[in-house]
């Protein structure tokens, strides 16, 4: 162990609803939690617009509002929230080694993962110029936005086939743009989407642009077997082509899955180390919310708090 280490009851790692909600609890909880807010402070919240589906917010709030709160509400608490990135841990115990920006090193009892996942993105320069203006990467999140009116969705996974199916709830029609000739997603899922009557899947197909200046108008798209391209009068373009858990840090000591997910013991935050603790979208790739991040936030804290306890560490 490095002379200079500091060592520390709690750490924090990652600053979306799931870091901040743990350290809302943790705090309160009198485990002085230090929070390393990552390369993305705030999360995925903050390239976000309006956030209307975050309980407690009848008139919606915007993304980067929402985080701002989470901030100051576990400031309030005197969680002790640092800029800085997890660059390798050492998780053979019993206390925690985790090295922060290749320098700084800390030893932690417990230690709460929060660093979520990252959406895939096409790469196109019109994808990243209109995020959060017609192009998004959640269609629960923004889906009601287009309500009446059509999209396109871009995949052919089961979360491509989940969000098509929600969008053509509330929009007129749905256009689902896949790459190859097939659907990757279940049998289940696929017999949903070829059931409903306003989606129209584009097998074969792939983006070339989205088109639009400040919102979207519609979306290039190329049918790789005739090379025919044409555009597809669209006001929202969603993209479902999977994500990347924030994990790589993790993988020599925590089980994860075949994706990259941690795995979490059923029922609990609890990774395959002890004293290690899992919450939001690092383990989740199914719901993926805020409000479900927040309250696996909310379990790693109680988890965290139990097994300090349990050790007679106060
Ligand atoms: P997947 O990796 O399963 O699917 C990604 C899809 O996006 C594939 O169809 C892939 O095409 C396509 N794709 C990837 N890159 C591009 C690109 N550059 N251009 C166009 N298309 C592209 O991701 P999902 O998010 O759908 O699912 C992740 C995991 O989560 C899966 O295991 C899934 O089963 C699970 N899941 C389960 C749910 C449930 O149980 N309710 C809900 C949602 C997800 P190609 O096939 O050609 O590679």
């Amino acid at each position: 162990m490095s002379a200079e280490a500091e060592k520390i009851k709690c750490l924090i790692i990652g600053s979306g609803p799931a870091g901040y909600t743990a350290a809302i609890y943790a705090a309160r909880a009198g485990m002085k939690p230090v929070m390393y807010m990552g390369l993305q402070p705030g999360g995925q919240l903050t390239i976000t617009t309006e956030v209307d589906n975050y309980p407690g917010f009848p008139n919606g709030i915007k993304g980067p509002e929402l985080m701002s709160d989470f901030y100051k509400q576990a400031h309030r608490f005197e969680t002790d929230i640092r800029y800085g990135y997890v660059t390798a841990v050492d998780f053979t115990g019993p206390k925690h080694k985790v090295v922060v920006d290749e320098t700084h090193t800390i030893m932690a009892d417990a230690v709460i993962i929060a660093t979520g996942a990252s959406a895939k993105w096409l790469g196109l320069e019109s994808e990243q110029r209109l995020n959060g203006f017609g192009v998004s990467a959640c269609a629960v999140c923004d889906g009601f936005f287009y309500k009446g009116q059509d999209v396109a969705i871009v995949g052919g996974g089961d979360t491509a086939a989940e969000e098509a199916t929600y969008l053509a709830k509330l929009c007129k029609k749905v256009y689902m743009l896949v790459r190859k000739d097939k659907l990757r997603a279940s049998k289940a899922m696929q017999d949903r989407v070829k059931n409903t009557a306003n989606i129209e899947m584009l097998l074969n197909h792939e983006t070339i642009e989205i088109k639009g200046d400040k919102g979207v108008d519609g979306v290039l798209v190329k049918n790789s077997l005739t090379g025919e391209t044409k555009t597809l009068s669209v006001t929202g373009f969603f993209v479902a082509i999977g994500h990347n858990p924030n994990t790589e840090v993790f993988k020599n000591w925590l089980e994860l899955d075949e994706v990259g997910y941690i795995k979490n013991k059923p029922g609990s935050s609890k990774t395959n180390i002890e004293g290690v603790f899992v919450a939001g979208d690092a383990a989740d790739k199914v719901y993926r919310q805020a409000v479900t991040a927040a309250g696996m936030g909310c379990m790693a804290a109680l988890d965290a708090e139990r097994y300090l306890a349990e050790k007679g560490i106060h």
